[in-house]
């Protein structure tokens, strides 16, 4: 099909600023020798994120990034949903680390929310949106569950890596190795839909 083959031999404009998220998709794109390039460096800007939803933000991102750079281009919008928070912080897990992007802060303010409440459950969702230039897009959902634990543990990963624990594991994604985050995480299981749909 001459969509896959457009995606395999080329590159992707990865459409986001957030360096964590373009290292972790760089890396997992790494075996398909696709060439990931961040909306960022080519001078792509961020939109507005105005959707109520990750397929609704996902799309906006890859629709954005395609417009601008005439090329395919692939979004992830992600974020940590509490259960005992009625699914917040979600599609605003960015902003609740406010301008400075302070993750301690913003899982400080999950604690503080959780004081009294004895339900750690949490889950991390991905979407990645594909989209190509003539506006074509196609969406992939990922779904990790897990539980919180504070304080938070481990150096490795970004965001709220070092408060979440993902099921059938002891440690938190922050205390992982990033082989190992990647086998499981919300990102890859994503990434393997959109495999795959457009890289075999
Ligand atoms: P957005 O998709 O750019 O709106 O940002 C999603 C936010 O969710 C990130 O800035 C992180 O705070 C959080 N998030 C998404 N995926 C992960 C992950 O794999 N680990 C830790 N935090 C994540």
């Amino acid at each position: 099909m001459e969509i896959k083959k457009r995606i395999i031999d080329g590159k992707l404009i990865i459409a986001s600023h957030n360096t964590g998220k373009v290292k972790e998709i760089s890396e997992i794109l790494k075996p398909f020798n696709i060439d990931c390039i961040s909306a960022k460096k080519v001078g792509i800007p961020e939109p507005h994120e105005n959707g109520s939803t990750f397929e609704e933000n996902s799309r906006i991102k890859a629709l954005s990034a395609s417009s601008h750079s005439r090329q395919i281009s692939l979004s992830d919008d992600s974020g940590l949903c509490v259960n005992a928070l009625g699914g917040e912080p979600g599609i605003f897990s960015a902003r609740w680390a406010g301008p400075d992007k302070d993750f301690s802060k913003a899982s400080r303010l999950i604690e503080e929310k959780l004081l009294n409440k004895n339900n750690f459950a949490a889950k991390f969702v991905c979407v990645l949106t594909l989209a190509w230039p003539d506006m074509y897009s196609e969406t992939f959902r990922g779904e990790v569950n897990g539980r919180l634990t504070f304080p938070p543990k481990g150096n490795n990963g970004f965001g709220y890596d070092p408060i979440f624990i993902p099921d059938g594991y002891d440690k938190t994604f922050g205390e992982m190795n990033e082989e190992t985050k990647d086998m499981i995480s919300h990102r890859s299981l994503a990434f393997s839909k959109l495999r795959k749909a457009y890289l075999t």
